[in-house]
């Protein structure tokens, strides 16, 4: 499951950010992933709820997960959308497909609450 390698990244991420706080305990985590990051977010959760409590300092975290739209916005007449569509998207309006990204592409850690 390619959701357990992200857990496991954002938990060495987690564990030095708490370091830099001089934290003892991370109670709240917050993430927020993109759409187009092919993240499935219950299998994250699902993957940080297991591997977890072999790290003290996150064995009582809370992981809550923000999804994050996927938002073009159209090169030819400005148009911004959101849209489903994951691949071959083209502008509602005038059916270009010189988009640009603006959001969907996130996968990092928005939040943290510690305790000292
Ligand atoms: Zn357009």
């Amino acid at each position: 499951m390619h959701e357990v390698s992200i857990a496991l990244g954002m938990i060495d991420e987690l564990t030095r950010l708490a370091r830099e706080n001089n934290a003892k305990k991370i109670t709240n985590v917050k993430l927020r992933i993109g759409k187009l990051s092919g993240i499935v977010t219950d299998s994250l959760i699902f993957a940080f709820d297991a591997i977890k409590p072999e790290f003290p300092i996150l064995a009582s975290a809370l992981i809550s997960i923000e999804e994050v739209p996927l938002v073009y916005e159209c090169r030819k007449c400005g148009k911004a959308f959101e849209t489903d569509n994951l691949s071959f998207t083209s502008c509602p309006v005038c059916e270009s497909y010189s988009l640009k990204l603006v959001s969907g592409e996130e996968q990092y850690i928005e939040n943290l609450e510690v305790e000292t």
